[in-house]
């Protein structure tokens, strides 16, 4: 099968190649495995993070990828779940122990064995991967392969970071940063919280007029402040700048969700213009969100068919993935990038 390989920690600036095209034998499935005949791949920033070392795999060579749409086309002995030719996806978790304390309690995304898919085990860059039954959720039908494949990741962890927020019909939510993951935030927040107002940041007014098409009672620039107080905010963005600005945009007892695997250093000296009184006292919070539980993918694609949402995309064939990669990175983006295999 064909198969990009992450080979090294590559500075996508001056390396405009980071992958690697490589024919290799198709992997057969362990007892409890499926194997996946690969159709769609979504293109996440997080390979950018696992590519440019900020969050590299463990070894080398490691196919990325983690918003995999697919067919069964064969189970090992103990894998029961599926028949061949069912359509699958696969999103961020590819396992985890099932049995510390975080497993038990359903917090299956802080376990300490937790693996990514296209980092810790090779991913959906491919034309075929394999991966636990258990950890492969089924993709209704109202979605085509392309559609689903983004779902997977910026939608799942969307809704995660929504859950998060702790967020009630009839409070302001905010978001700052306007790319894949928020856009699904806001139809997801339009349809559970018909009675909230949404608020969005970002730095073009291209994204700015989106956002107001999609329903944000407002639209500004990283820096502005807000018209009301917001009892949450999403902040998705790669950098600090936001975080600090959009603290000052919170109500007492406000909570920030970050929702990023790792923050690009290039502007963390803005940090320094954290002002105690102005962005944090009164019991503001600020809370990361890391990884995803299978019940984040699961009920966000139940959900997600409900409203309906069909996320825009733009498709890549799958020997251009460098080229979707290194676009993702200089933000040439027009909806979310779809890797199609033939
Ligand atoms: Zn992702
Ligand atoms: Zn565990």
């Amino acid at each position: 099968m064909k198969a990009l390989f992450m080979e090294k920690v590559v500075d996508l600036r001056q390396d405009k190649e980071p992958l690697t095209m490589r024919e290799v034998p198709i992997p057969g499935p362990a007892d409890a495995e499926i194997l996946i005949k690969i159709s769609a791949c979504g293109v996440c920033h997080t390979e950018l993070d696992e590519i440019e070392g900020r969050t590299p795999p463990p070894s080398y060579p490691m196919i990325p990828g983690h918003q995999v749409v697919g067919r069964v086309e064969k189970s090992g002995k103990k894998a029961t779940r599926f028949k061949s030719g069912d359509r699958v996806g696969v999103a961020w978790i590819f396992s985890a122990c099932g049995e510390c304390e975080f497993c038990r309690s359903g917090q299956e995304n802080l376990c300490p064995e937790f693996r990514a898919t296209g980092r810790d085990a090779n991913g959906g860059y491919a034309e075929y991967m394999t991966v636990p039954e258990n950890f492969a959720y089924p993709i209704p039908k109202i979605f085509t392969d392309e559609e689903a494949a983004p779902l997977l990741c910026a939608g799942a962890i969307g809704y995660r970071s929504l859950r998060l927020t702790g967020m009630k019909d009839g409070q302001n939510l905010g978001l700052t940063g306007f790319g894949a993951s928020a856009h699904l935030v806001l139809k997801m927040a339009n349809f559970q919280y018909p009675n909230s107002k949404i608020f969005v940041f970002a730095r073009s007014e291209k994204e700015r007029e989106f956002a107001r098409e999609l329903g944000a009672v407002w639209a500004g620039d990283t820096t502005e402040t807000a018209p009301e107080k917001l009892n949450c905010i999403i902040d998705t963005t790669p950098v600090w700048k936001p975080v600090v600005e959009a603290m000052k945009n919170l109500k007492p007892g406000g909570r920030l969700v970050i929702n990023a695997i790792r923050k690009e250093n290039l502007d963390k000296d803005y940090l320094l213009q954290l002002n105690y009184p102005e962005h944090l006292w009164l019991e503001k919070e600020i809370k990361s969100v890391a990884n995803v539980a299978r019940r984040d993918v699961s009920e966000f694609l139940e959900l997600a068919a409900k409203i309906p949402i069909k996320p825009e995309f733009q498709t890549y064939p799958l020997e251009h993935a460098n080229q979707a990669l290194v676009e993702l990175k200089e933000r040439k983006i027009r909806g979310a990038k779809v890797l199609v295999m033939q």
